[in-house]
């Protein structure tokens, strides 16, 4: 990834789906971060192994236990990182965790509105703050006055489910809490860009296409039409070009504009 190069990384849900192709693409690149923390919320469970076994082998990846739902866990999460890296910054935070309840209108509940808004937007604008004197010590610490992802940059995960104008695959899935809490992390990104962007830090929300993974739905009987490998190197290829220009946009993983 020519114009990618990050020293450290922080993916959050690195365990399996589009966050663990995070982790493998990272490590497949000619430079790999010195540093890859990959966010687990259950590191010793079954759903984590993959991961383990990655990371016994390459020890630039670093488990870092977090749960984006307990503002607790992000805090000591930031401080583990912090320790790591000792006096430098964190140039990437990707905000990659995230749940889906399915559900029709008629059957949401406020539980259901409640955990998916904590889960994908309250989580990535906690760590937004937690991890802002690393983006900051990132952006300082690196040459020239403009944004890139090799600097310091937040990526939020969002949707096209999350788009007002364009109610993609409605027929599909209504799925109302999802399609809010990605609506609201679109928004949250844009608040994101313009507060952090004085920081040098550049944010984007990212809709990553509909991605052969557990959430994507590859076990049933539509297979969605991206691969893991497929979505996360799009995205990486967008994240090697993006600069001030486009912060605050909602792009997906071919770098094209998605409607709000
Ligand atoms: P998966 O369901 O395959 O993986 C979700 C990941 O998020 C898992 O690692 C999971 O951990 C983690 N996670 C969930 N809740 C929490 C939490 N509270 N704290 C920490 N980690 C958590 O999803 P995908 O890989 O498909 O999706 C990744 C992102 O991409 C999501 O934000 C999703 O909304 C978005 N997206 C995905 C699309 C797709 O087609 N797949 C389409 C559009 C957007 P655990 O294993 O412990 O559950």
């Amino acid at each position: 990834m020519a114009g990618l190069h990050v020293r450290s990384v922080l993916v959050t849900g690195a365990n399996r789906g589009i966050g663990l192709g995070f982790v493998q693409h990272f490590l497949r690149m000619p430079n790999p971060p010195q540093w890859i923390f990959a966010g687990c919320r259950d590191p010793k469970g079954q759903r984590a192994q993959e991961l383990q076994n990655l990371a016994s082998k390459h020890p630039n990846i670093i488990i870092i236990p977090l749960e984006v739902s307990d503002p607790a866990s992000i805090k000591a999460a930031a401080a583990k990182v912090g320790e790591r890296l000792g006096g430098s910054g964190l140039n990437l935070l990707i905000n990659n965790a995230g749940i889906a309840k399915p559900c029709s209108l008629d059957n949401e509940t406020p539980e259901n509105m409640i955990q998916v808004y904590t889960t994908n937007t309250v989580g990535p604008m906690l760590m937004g703050q937690a991890f802002l004197p690393l983006l900051k010590k990132a952006a300082q610490g690196s040459p020239g006055s403009g944004l890139s992802c090799s600097k310091a940059a937040i990526i939020n995960m969002s949707s096209y489910a999350g788009s007002i104008e364009d109610m993609y695959v409605w027929e599909f899935g209504q799925v109302v809490s999802y399609r809010c809490s990605k609506a609201a992390l679109n928004m949250l990104s844009k608040c994101q860009s313009l507060a952090y962007k004085e920081h040098g830090i550049l944010c984007i929300t990212f809709h990553p296409g509909w991605v052969q993974t557990d959430m994507g739905g590859g076990g049933g009987s539509y297979k969605p039409p991206l691969t893991v490998d497929d979505s996360v190197q799009g995205m990486l290829k967008v994240l090697s070009s993006i600069s001030e220009k486009e912060a605050g946009a909602f792009l997906d993983w071919e770098g094209k504009v998605v409607p709000w």
